[in-house]
């Protein structure tokens, strides 16, 4: 049956159906390994044009994948192989409704831009504080519906622990306004939390009102060379007593990621003294942290733990700092990324060291030819391992034991009681793999509650929740 969609133009106009070669950035996911099978990009401008793009959806039958920046890792964010489909782009409703610095809050649209929301919180004295690379494409929707995390979590917690209210279309098109700014609110159910890690699973969002934190005018970051992986987790607790609250990042970079982006980049490597592996960590207070982090680094060193260190000592020093962290993602370094294993594993922060090396010695027995490496937000127990083919010759190779790695690799993360997903949510591209991770129990809970919010599975078909 061909489905007329001029009756989207209707209610968006027909500009904001977007199809053909004005459609192609939006059908292809971020790692451009996805392709989506959709009959357009349906772009409202308000909560009222969702709710009725959603009607329309009903009436003829179609599903919707959400989508925000497109800058998801999980392929979550395209529709393909579920049948007739349309991309919701929350792009156009991009506007900061309110930020009320004394209620300590801010009031938006879904596709208001994480870097938008940061700059606009310090312009007021406050702080936006989720951070991450992709911050100038990636949008609060999303950053909800994935649960995202990145570089503060340390300090901050991750999205869910930002987000007071939410505004939600519900996938029959009626309108959920939870809009509240309650820091405490014990009359039911959390429902607004039911929505913060379902990409595109049980409604759309199209507002939020997120918490503000205080701002932190005096930051400063450092690279420490790693005596040795192993010391990994001793110079986190020694970071953590001795900075205490001032800790806000704590990312492990290997060397061969540091170089790779230096070449990529023509940037100077900023280390004298090399090592297999370096944390970068950041400090941020409204007093000054020099001392606290040069104490913590002579600990360190005393202990045995670094064996150098250097400190960013203007703005500039620490940009270039952040700029080897922001681009160690292999999409932008290596040619034959997407045939490569990408992980987004979390495991208990005692455990991280062991995991590491359980993936290296699984990856040396099975595909020795793979560069492997892992680096990210260890100080959330969420380390991004990767294992990929670096030349032609190998991709063949390479293919036809990758089932085999991710089942041994995933078996090791399951039996730690670590999670395929910390932060970028479970997409496509973990759905089957995920099972494992749960039990049938937990599995039947939220098919009891998908079916509920969405009971004709029209809202992301085929994300997130594995087939029974
Ligand atoms: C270079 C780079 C670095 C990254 N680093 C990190 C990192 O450190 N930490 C981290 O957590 N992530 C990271 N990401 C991943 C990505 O930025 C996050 O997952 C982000 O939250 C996605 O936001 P988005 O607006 O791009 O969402 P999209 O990619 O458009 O969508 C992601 C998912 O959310 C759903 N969705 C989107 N908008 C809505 C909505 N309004 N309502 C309901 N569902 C919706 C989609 O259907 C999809 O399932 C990185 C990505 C890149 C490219």
């Amino acid at each position: 049956m061909t489905i007329d969609i001029a009756g989207l133009g209707q209610i968006v106009g027909d500009s904001n159906v977007l199809t053909g070669k004005d459609a192609e950035a939006l059908f292809t996911d971020a790692r451009k390994v996805h392709f989506a099978e959709a009959l357009a990009v349906v772009r409202p401008a308000s909560t009222d044009e969702v709710a009725a793009v959603v009607r329309w959806c009903v009436t003829n039958d179609v599903a919707i994948s959400s989508q925000g920046g497109n800058t998801g890792l999980s392929g979550g964010a395209i529709p393909w192989g579920s049948g007739p489909a349309v991309i919701m782009s929350l792009q156009r409703m991009n506007q900061i409704e309110k930020l009320d610095p004394d209620g300590w809050t801010m009031t938006v649209q879904a596709g208001v831009l994480i870097q938008t929301m940061q700059e606009a919180a310090v312009a007021e004295h406050r702080l936006f504080a989720p951070d991450w690379g992709a911050r100038g494409s990636a949008t609060i929707g999303g950053a909800i519906a994935t649960d995202a995390g990145g570089n503060n979590v340390v300090r901050y917690g991750n999205m869910r622990d930002q987000i007071m209210g939410v505004e939600v279309v519900m996938a029959d098109g009626e309108i959920w306004n939870g809009l509240r700014s309650l820091r405490k609110d014990s009359s039911g159910y959390d429902l607004k939390q039911l929505f913060v890690g379902s990409e595109g699973t049980l409604g759309i969002i199209t507002r939020a009102v997120v918490k503000l934190h205080q701002t932190t005018p005096h930051e400063q970051s450092a690279l420490a060379a790693l005596s040795s992986l192993d010391d990994l987790m001793d110079v986190f607790a020694l970071a953590k007593d001795s900075a205490g609250d001032a800790l806000t990042a704590f990312e492990l970079l290997p060397e061969v990621g540091i170089q790779k982006v230096c070449d990529t980049y023509d940037l100077v490597h900023p280390m004298e003294t090399r090592a297999d592996f370096y944390v970068l960590i950041k400090l941020g207070s409204n007093r000054p942290v020099t001392d606290l982090l040069t104490d913590f680094l002579a600990l360190a060193a005393d202990a045995g733990q670094i064996t150098d260190a250097v400190v960013a000592a203007t703005p500039e020093q620490e940009i270039k700092l952040w700029t080897l962290r922001d681009e160690l993602p292999p999409t932008g370094l290596y040619t034959h990324h997407a045939t490569g294993i990408k992980m987004d594993t979390a495991v208990p922060i005692a455990r991280m060291g062991e995991f590491h090396n359980s993936v290296r010695e699984i990856a040396a027995e099975l595909a020795p030819y793979a560069l492997t490496y892992g680096f990210g937000h260890v100080g959330d127990g969420n380390l991004h391992m990767n294992v990929l083919p670096m030349g032609e010759a190998d991709i063949a190779k390479f293919k036809s034991v990758k089932p085999e790695l991710m089942r041994r690799i995933d078996e090791l993360t399951f039996s730690m009681g670590g999670t395929l997903s910390a932060e970028h949510g479970v997409g496509r591209d973990l759905r089957d793999r995920v099972v494992g991770q749960k039990s049938s129990v937990e599995w039947k809970l939220m098919r009891t509650i998908k079916a509920a919010l969405d009971p004709d599975n029209r809202l992301n078909p085929g994300v997130l929740i594995p087939d029974p």
